[in-house]
């Protein structure tokens, strides 16, 4: 039995001091909690389970399958019971698959906080120092499992023991059916060894800072885990479609990279001989690789952007296809899979600016991947996204850091904010422009397309060069074309604002992330000045700029709080002083909104929401599967939840708050909401032409 303290819901009035709510005294019995299951394994992500082990302040034991799902319900049953585990929504989700009438009591602890996550605290503690371990070596949702925190807290190496030839920890499959009491030594120790330590880990846990946030972020990994069970599918004759496509365009490459002695006969890359063409296509001083003990003096570089970036034709070709190009390995892969079984897409609940990430979104927007996925059969996909998210957050953060925010009273009043930046670019008024984008002026449409790059880019306080570098990379499929026909990948501001024909006749040298890149020189003339009439246009980004560079100029790193989820994040430079908060934002947001759905699609039979399921959580957007009949209302419910919850986050925004459904049948980035003539919502269907 364990008494303590506990802190307020920290959500409460932003800003303001901190005062120290009063503390609540809370009995509290904790338990920690570890399944041994059959491997996970393609489409099973929740494998079945073998035994648990459960830790408490009397020791360790060990429980079959049945036995554990009795001892978990009363556990969730109980107000005064904790149960603590590592990656624990993983053990959740297997009980929860194993006996699905756990679920409410699941849930209802979850919203109590009374299911804790070693490795989430260690996460969120780690973020409060500036030391997120933004990589794992065990998987992106595994960035803190037990072998990094044994070696933590108990210097104690995990890693032989669960090598050595006779460990038990992924053999349990063979135990299935096998008492309990003829089980080897070692199969019954292991179990009971591991769960002791979170319990451990927990009790020394308590106290660091951050840990008020645990509920959220325990509560968005089991949303998450949930979403990666249920997985995504995919249609075997567009993924076949798609392979043909990418082959063929691969095979003509080849030939031509075989010509010009890129790549060998058997289709190995000849790297001597590219290196001495990047080297000539630099004029004899290519990007060099940073030096190591067996190349002190570093080697060519020859990824992806060097090579587009050579103002080589060849290079540029070579850079966008072949080797650098990952359809083939990655991507065509996992939608085969996805044909066969389910494809389970892996969720990181929490990178440092607290925002979720996932390898879905490392998925490319465009060249018919996307629309491989599709809704199983008698469902159809909801995709709801947040219009401009991030714009409202960093207007709410202005507002309370500032005092005041321009774009918060332009959005509010349905303003246009990427007019009023093109407005201000050009040097004209925002009706001005209004008249002549409605009249479809191409130079107003060209700076207002700037417009929006800068809004979405500059709060973070990105500079001139990296502004440049990365509009050109073209990550979401824009392209730039000159008046002479000639088509650049990305946004090539030079170009866009008629300064030049040619981009990249003369470079510029500088850094981005402390890499040396270089960027073509008109580009960052015209950025210089779309920099400038960013900040008149926002001069409450002005004042936090200013703000920003004061406090990180004296000490090189500061602490920054993110508004209502009040989480700590150490060790921020100039960028993090200001973009963690409003990422931080319209992630807290994000994560609620996709809780409550959750939790109705589960539990709540008088919910449209009922029996749907959320699939994907992609930056701003959440996409459930529905069953068609019920999916109208149930998109115009998941709508609902995503705006009022976004509205009590950023509640002076609330006004511009925007988030619309679009159903459909793949998916797709250009699917949109359809009504018919009553309103009611209608699946969109991609024009005949496209199909
Ligand atoms: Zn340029």
């Amino acid at each position: 039995v364990t008494v303590y303290s506990r802190t307020d819901d920290p959500r409460l009035e932003y800003p303001g001091p901190v005062s120290a709510p009063a503390p609540r005294v809370v009995v509290r019995r904790v338990s920690a909690f570890d399944y041994e299951t059959h491997l996970a394994q393609p489409g099973l992500a929740a494998p079945p389970i073998v035994v648990a082990s459960v830790a408490n302040s009397r020791g360790a034991f060990l429980l079959t399958k049945a036995q554990s799902i009795e001892w978990l319900r009363k556990q969730l049953l109980d107000p005064c019971a904790h149960v603590v585990g590592c990656n624990l929504a993983f053990d959740l989700v297997c009980a929860a698959v194993e006996d699905e009438s756990l679920l409410p009591s699941i849930f209802k602890a979850l919203d109590e906080d009374r299911i804790h996550d070693v490795a989430i605290r260690e996460a969120l503690i780690d973020i409060a120092r500036g030391d997120l371990v933004e990589r794992g070596s065990e998987g992106i949702g595994i960035r803190y499992g037990m072998t990094l925190l044994a070696q933590r807290y108990f210097a104690e190496d995990l890693r032989a023991e669960k090598k050595s030839p006779d460990a038990w920890r992924k053999r349990y499959a063979l135990l299935e059916g096998v008492p309990i009491e003829q089980w080897p030594w070692a199969a019954r120790v292991y179990p009971m060894r591991d769960v002791a330590l979170p319990l451990q880990i927990f009790e020394r846990q308590e106290g660091q800072p951050n840990l008020h946030d645990e509920g959220n972020q325990v509560r968005a990994a089991f949303a998450l885990a949930l979403m990666s069970t249920w997985g995504i599918r995919s249609n075997i004759d567009s993924v076949a479609a798609l392979r043909t496509r990418v082959e063929a365009e691969d095979a003509k490459n080849t030939i031509e990279f075989q010509r010009a002695g890129i790549l060998r006969a058997d289709g190995t890359e000849d790297r001597k001989r590219l290196a001495a063409l990047v080297a000539d296509a630099y004029d004899g001083a290519p990007p060099m690789t940073a030096p190591t003990s067996k190349f002190p003096s570093g080697q060519v570089c020859s990824d992806r952007d060097t090579l587009c970036e050579s103002g080589d034709p060849l290079l540029e070709r070579y850079g966008r296809a072949g080797k650098n190009d990952k359809y083939l390995t990655t991507y065509l892969e996992i939608l085969e899979s996805g044909a066969v079984q389910p494809w389970n897409p892996q969720f990181n609940v929490l990178v440092a600016t607290t925002r979720v990430s996932s390898d879905a979104q490392q998925f490319p927007q465009e060249g018919g991947v996307r629309e491989c996925w599709s809704a199983r059969p008698g469902t159809v996909y909801c995709s709801v996204d947040y219009e401009g998210l991030e714009l409202r957050t960093m207007s709410q953060r202005a507002l309370w850091a500032v005092g005041f925010s321009l774009m918060a009273q332009a959005m509010n009043a349905g303003l246009d904010p990427h007019l009023i930046a093109a407005a201000s670019f050009m040097g004209i008024t925002y009706e001005d422009a209004k008249r002549r984008y409605d009249a479809k002026d191409p130079i107003v449409k060209v700076f207002r397309d700037l417009g929006k790059i800068w809004n979405f880019g500059k709060g973070g306080g990105m500079g001139p060069f990296a502004m440049t570098f990365n509009a050109r990379k073209g990550s979401k499929g824009e392209k730039t074309t000159a008046p002479d026909g000639t088509v650049y990948v990305g946004a090539r501001f030079c170009i866009l604002a008629g300064v030049a024909t040619m981009c990249g006749q003369h470079k510029t040298r500088g850094k981005v992330q402390g890499k040396e890149k270089r960027v073509c020189t008109k580009c960052l003339e015209v950025a210089k000045k779309l920099d400038a009439g960013w900040l008149r246009a926002w001069p409450e980004q002005k004042a936090l700029f200013d703000r920003a560079s004061k406090i990180t100029k004296s000490s090189r790193y500061t602490e920054v709080e993110i508004p209502v989820s009040r989480v700590k994040r150490g060790k921020c430079g100039y960028t993090q002083w200001l973009n963690t908060p409003f990422q931080g934002l319209g992630a807290h947001a994000a994560k609620r909104a996709m809780w409550l759905i959750c939790k109705e699609t589960y539990l709540d039979r008088s919910s449209p929401l009922f029996g749907s399921r959320l699939v994907l959580n992609v930056h701003d957007e959440l996409i459930a599967e529905m069953p068609e009949g019920r999916a109208p209302e149930a998109g115009d419910r998941m709508a609902d939840i995503m705006r009022s919850t976004l509205c009590g986050v950023v509640p002076d925004l609330a006004p511009s708050v925007r988030a619309e459904p679009a159903l459909s049948r793949t998916m797709s980035k250009k699917a949109a909401t359809v009504r018919d003539a009553t309103g009611r919502l209608q699946v969109w269907e991609p024009k005949a032409a496209a199909a």
